[in-house]
């Protein structure tokens, strides 16, 4: 006898806060779930954060209490390493074909690191946006969820170097295993894809790939973080000097019909709080933040009080026209309206972070999107978009949302 809708397993697809959240609630009211992660672990843009606004918490708070959550409950299935390569059927009846990359490091890897002290070769660590690298085989991060170690298939020479398999104690790594695909029944997809950072390059006139000391803000965080490639100390990439001084560059990207025409509603409570951040770490460093408008919602106006009081820190309103590196002394000259003053800048800097938008992920199937891409709800056909897949939201927003979205996908 077949299932019936109720007792088929609920997909979710992106294991970030929203994902994982939704992936426990449905589990605890009952319900068999399936999370589906692309990276080899859990936790999604917020476990790569220093902290994370409004209470400025570090991203184990919150996400830890979801992992022990996951591990104790049976009925949550996750694969990590994987995406949805296709669906068929329809509300209540949907086939889906799920693909596995290749699984080299076994369950029973228990993060000795001998493995990565054997392995000759190098590769950029995505996990802090390409400023550190790690060895082929790795561990994505100390909190990473699963606990064990990752192969990057594209550097590892497997069976024609081995080192790994041969100091490995526990017979953890095995190249023999191969990419798997599973088709899945499931009652509903619950979309939980998020973001990415918008394309820093495409902005020529800020100029981001001339220098070093040019950020993104997903990078900035990263160079804040403890875990981060400079274990959280501020410097400048370009010859890891402590700066004088930090420019932030609001809606860079964003709010312009040329690259992202919304606002991506954090950008400004992001830039408050790493200033604030800055000002912790190196109490003399200057802030300026140029700001077309600061948009600021619920308790992170706050912040935006706290930081007018700060003298360090400068809040300007005018659009940064031009960022250039000034290749005689490697400093960056910001070019900017202040039209409070009536007055056009050229202010020479030595480190700049562009608050770039949240843009959604493509997806390659065949589910209705928004004019900018974000996934339009589904729900009476079964499919429910949450949280940043469908409109840039904060971590608090996200987790109402996706609670939300679990009650969506049983109904
Ligand atoms: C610079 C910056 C700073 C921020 N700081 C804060 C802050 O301090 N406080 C705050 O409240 N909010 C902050 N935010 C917003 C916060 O990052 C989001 O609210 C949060 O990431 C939303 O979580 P999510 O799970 O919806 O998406 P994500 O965190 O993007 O997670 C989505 C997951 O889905 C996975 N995925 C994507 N596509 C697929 C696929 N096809 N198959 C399988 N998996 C897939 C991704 O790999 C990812 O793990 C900040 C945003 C930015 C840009």
């Amino acid at each position: 006898m077949g299932k019936t809708d109720s007792n088929k397993p609920i997909l979710v697809v992106g294991g970030g806060i929203s994902g994982v959240t939704a992936a426990v609630e449905l589990a605890e009211a009952g319900r068999e779930v399936i999370l589906i992660e692309k990276q080899a672990y859990l936790g999604g843009n917020v476990i790569k954060m220093n902290s994370y606004f409004p209470k400025l918490c570090p991203p184990s708070c919150g996400l830890e209490i979801n992992f022990r959550r996951i591990r104790q409950n049976p009925r949550i299935k996750y694969y990590t390493s994987s995406t949805v390569e296709g669906i068929s059927g329809e509300k209540g009846n949907f086939s889906v074909r799920i693909k596995t990359s290749a699984q080299y490091v076994k369950n029973n890897c228990t993060v000795c690191g001998d493995c990565v002290s054997v392995c000759p070769v190098e590769r950029m660590d995505e996990f802090n946006y390409n400023l550190s690298k790690t060895k082929a085989i790795y561990l994505p991060h100390e909190m990473a969820f699963p606990m064990k170690f990752t192969i990057d298939n594209e550097y590892c020479k497997k069976e024609s170097c081995n080192k790994c398999v041969e100091v490995c104690t526990y017979n953890a790594i095995d190249f023999s295993v191969e990419e798997k695909e599973n088709v899945l029944d499931v009652q509903s997809v619950i979309f939980a894809t998020g973001w990415h950072n918008y394309d820093a390059s495409k902005l020529d006139n800020l100029n981001y790939l001339s220098s070093e000391n040019i950020l993104t803000n997903v990078e900035f965080e990263r160079l804040l973080a403890p875990n981060g490639p400079t274990e959280g100390k501020l410097l400048k990439p370009s010859d890891q000097s402590v700066p004088g001084e930090v420019v932030f560059v609001q809606c860079a990207g964003s709010r312009d019909e040329n690259h992202l025409p919304y606002c991506s509603a954090v950008c400004c409570s992001a830039s408050l709080k790493h200033a604030l951040t800055i000002r912790e770490k190196l109490p003399d460093c200057k802030v300026k933040i140029f700001y077309i408008d600061l948009r600021v919602s619920g308790r992170n106006e706050d912040f935006l009080n706290k930081v007018k009081q700060e003298k360090n820190i400068e809040l300007i309103k005018g659009k940064v026209g031009k960022v250039e590196l000034n290749h005689e002394n490697n400093k960056l000259v910001v070019e900017a309206e202040d039209i409070q003053n009536g007055i056009k800048l050229k202010h020479e800097t030595d480190m700049v972070v562009l608050a770039t938008g949240i843009e959604p992920h493509n997806l390659p199937l065949d589910i209705n999107t928004n004019s900018w891409g974000f996934l339009a709800n589904g729900q009476e056909k079964g499919l429910v978009a949450v949280s940043c897949s469908k409109k840039p939201m904060d971590v608090s927003s996200s987790v109402k949302d996706a609670t939300a979205a679990a009650l969506k996908a049983i109904q």
